[in-house]
Formats: C-alpha cells, sequence, structure tokens
C-alpha cells in the first residue's frame, strides 16, 4: 500500500470522474491527502475527505501564488480546518519565487502560526527560495514547533540536510525523473521520505509508453501513479519496492497521524 501525501482531486481537472479516480485509487490500497490552494479548493478538498469513510484526508492553505487572487483570512481557515478531523495538515503554503509578491513572507508565517495554533504539520511548498526559507525556518522553528514536509523537492543535497536537521520530510513526485534529486535520495534518512504525486500535475514516465522523452507532458497524473514514484526511489536506494512501501506509509501515519 501507498499513501499519496500530496494530490489535488479537488482541482478541475477531476471535475469530470473525480469519485471514479478516488474509488479505483482506493480499490488498490492507495490512500491520499488532497492539498488546497486557495479557499475554493481548500473547502472542497473538505468536502471530499468528509465523502469517504477512509483514505481520503485533506490539507487547507492559501498557496503562495493565489496571493494575488485572495486576501488571507486567518480565522477563515482556522473554522475551516477546525470544521472536519480529516484535515491533517496546513498546505500548501510557502514561497515561490516565480510569483514574487511582497506579501508571500507574511502570510508564509501566518500559515506557520496557524499550524501551531491547532497543533497541526505543515505541508511547503518552495520554488527557487531554499535559501530564503531556509532562513525563516530556522528563525521560527523554535517559536512555531515546525514540523511537516517540503514537498517537491528538488534542491540540493546541502539544502535536503538543512531541512532534514530541522526534523523536516522531504515528498519526492515525478519531477525526480527530470531533476536529478538521487544524491539526496540516497543520502538521506528513510524515516523521512515521503512520496507524492501532486496529480493532475507532474505525470511521472508509465510503463505503456516507455520511450516518453519527458515525464508530464499529455497524460493526466493520479494517486496511482505514486507507484512509480516509490519504484524510482527503490532503484535509487537499490532496495527492494517493498521497503519503500512501508517505509513511507510509516512516516505519512507519523507525520499526519491518519
Ligand atoms: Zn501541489
Amino acid at each position: 500500500m501507498f499513501v499519496d501525501t500530496h494530490s489535488h482531486l479537488n482541482f478541475k481537472a477531476f471535475d469530470q470522474d473525480r469519485d471514479e479516480v478516488i474509488k479505483r485509487t482506493l480499490k488498490q490500497g492507495v490512500f491520499m491527502i488532497n492539498v488546497g490552494s486557495d479557499y475554493e479548493t481548500s473547502r472542497l478538498a473538505v468536502e471530499i475527505a468528509e465523502k469517504y469513510e477512509k483514505g481520503v484526508w485533506a490539507a487547507v492553505a492559501l498557496h503562495p501564488i493565489h496571493i494575488k487572487d485572495e486576501k488571507f483570512d486567518y480565522e477563515k481557515y482556522k473554522k475551516l480546518a477546525m470544521s472536519s478531523k480529516k484535515v491533517v495538515a496546513i498546505g500548501e503554503t510557502g514561497l515561490d519565487a516565480m510569483y514574487p509578491n511582497p506579501e508571500q513572507e507574511k502570510i508564509f508565517l501566518e500559515h506557520l502560526k496557524l499550524a501551531k495554533e491547532l497543533d497541526l504539520p505543515v505541508i511547503l511548498h518552495c520554488r527557487k527560495a531554499h535559501k530564503e526559507m531556509i532562513q525563516d525556518l530556522k528563525l521560527k522553528v523554535q517559536d512555531f514547533q515546525i514540523r511537516g514536509v517540503v514537498h517537491c523537492f528538488t534542491g540540493r543535497w546541502s539544502e535536503a540536510k538543512q531541512y532534514l536537521d530541522m526534523g523536516l520530510y522531504l515528498g519526492f513526485n515525478g519531477i525526480i525523473f527530470k531533476f536529478d534529486v538521487a544524491e539526496t535520495i540516497k543520502k538521506m534518512s528513510l524515516e523521512r521520505i515521503l512520496i507524492e504525486t501532486d496529480c493532475p500535475y507532474l505525470t511521472p514516465p508509465l510503463p505503456a509508453e516507455g520511450h516518453r522523452a519527458k515525464a508530464g507532458a499529455d497524460v493526466r497524473n493520479e494517486p496511482l501513479f505514486v507507484k512509480y514514484i516509490a519504484q524510482r526511489i527503490a532503484e535509487i536506494r537499490g532496495v527492494p519496492l517493498d521497503e519503500i512501501a512501508q517505509a513511507t506509509t510509516q512516516n505519512a501515519k507519523r507525520l499526519f497521524k491518519i
């Protein structure tokens, strides 16, 4: 079994067949956490999680690239997070240098505060801003007692080490077929690895289309494909797939208390 710790079944790409996709995922023993990126997708993530007895959870937050479209309302997100036991994290939140915005850091810190207040882990998004994020986290790690995951990790080993030293987990998805993060995957403790799809984005190369030159492109990603991420990690570490499946599932259970 696997846990896809970062999926977006709450996004439009799944409007036509959301329940079908979730049902076939659960049937194969794959669980998922649907992650919000603004109030509406956060609310929908909670609604979806509530529909299923087990195997589907939610995270709520305002993503750094959406702070231009929505004013972050701390109390509103707090209320949403408290409305359901299925909310297991605050995320995704963080810093994104591709979408610079003077409010980004302030809103990121508010999310850290919310996570602390509700005693939830954070799902961190970081694009081209590891230096700033590590600095922010180092300053705040004591105040906020941060626990969580740096999702979609593509940084260097030197950056990975600093996150790991702070007790954080690293999440890997289909992007590992494009970016070389083998050094980090090999050197880090298995106890801190999480697997995810970030679906509908970042489709890993699929066996039926073995010669597709690059990951992604045309096929919509979905939680079931998380096994290809686990497989790749097993290859890189030179261990059986089972070991990765078991460890990453345990890690997800430990961090998100699921
Ligand atoms: Zn995402």
